[in-house]
């Protein structure tokens, strides 16, 4: 038995921040009570994108892999972290960067986790999903050459947020999608897992065809 187990997740909780008007917003209302009806039951509404949770392939690129295709022990796996709190608003996470950061440890089959603290400080603030840093798409396709199983990220997503091209619209997310290497977003707390190499696990909910899930996501070591 691993003896530090740290969550990784967000709580859901009605009207927490999300991206846009396509995103539902979340709503937990009772639709039973003790009063009335001598237990409580609840009806909750939330997104596939809601809080901490996974995007699939088809939430990118079409006619591809939905949510329930990627087996529970796919999300059970050896992490690395790596730290770059250090990294400004709105910079990119050059490849040279990213190997630096790696020094040459093996990463095939690697849940690779980008911690920013980005959520522990701006989730539910105006500038969360405007001036997150973010990975460059030589890193992505980096990642996808050398077999990574997943990433995960304490941001809202691994693009530029400030890209104007419509050509690259949701160029890293597509990168590691199309190669079926799912992302992690809205992790927060890893400022608290204090090792390199970490077990991660976090198994989205499955879903029926979705393009991703919410998961609560633990980090062990
Ligand atoms: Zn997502």
């Amino acid at each position: 038995m691993k003896k530090t187990i740290i969550d990784l997740s967000l709580q859901f909780k009605s009207g927490m921040q999300k991206y846009s008007s396509k995103h539902p917003t979340v709503k937990i209302t009772k639709t039973a009570t003790h009063k009335k009806d001598k237990r409580e039951i609840r009806k909750i509404i939330i997104g596939s994108h809601s809080g901490t949770h996974v995007d699939a392939p088809i939430h990118f690129c079409k006619d591809t892999f939905t949510i329930d295709k990627f087996p529970a022990k796919h999300f059970i796996g050896k992490a690395i972290l790596l730290n770059f709190v250090s990294k400004k608003k709105r910079s990119e996470i050059s490849l040279s960067e990213l190997k630096s950061k790696l020094n040459n440890t093996k990463v095939e089959d690697k849940i690779l986790i980008f911690r920013f603290d980005w959520t522990d400080r701006y989730y539910g603030k105006k500038n969360f999903y405007t001036d997150h840093p973010y990975l460059s798409s030589e890193s992505c396709r980096w990642m996808v050459k050398n077999k990574i199983r997943f990433i995960g990220l304490d941001s809202p997503q691994p693009d530029n947020p400030n890209d104007k091209n419509i050509m690259n619209d949701g160029i890293n997310h597509k990168i590691l999608l199309s190669n079926n290497i799912l992302i992690v977003e809205y992790l927060t707390s890893l400022k608290k897992i204090k090792k390199k190499n970490f077990l991660f696990c976090g198994a989205p909910l499955n879903i029926n065809s979705s393009d991703g899930s919410p998961l609560r996501a633990i980090g062990m070591y």
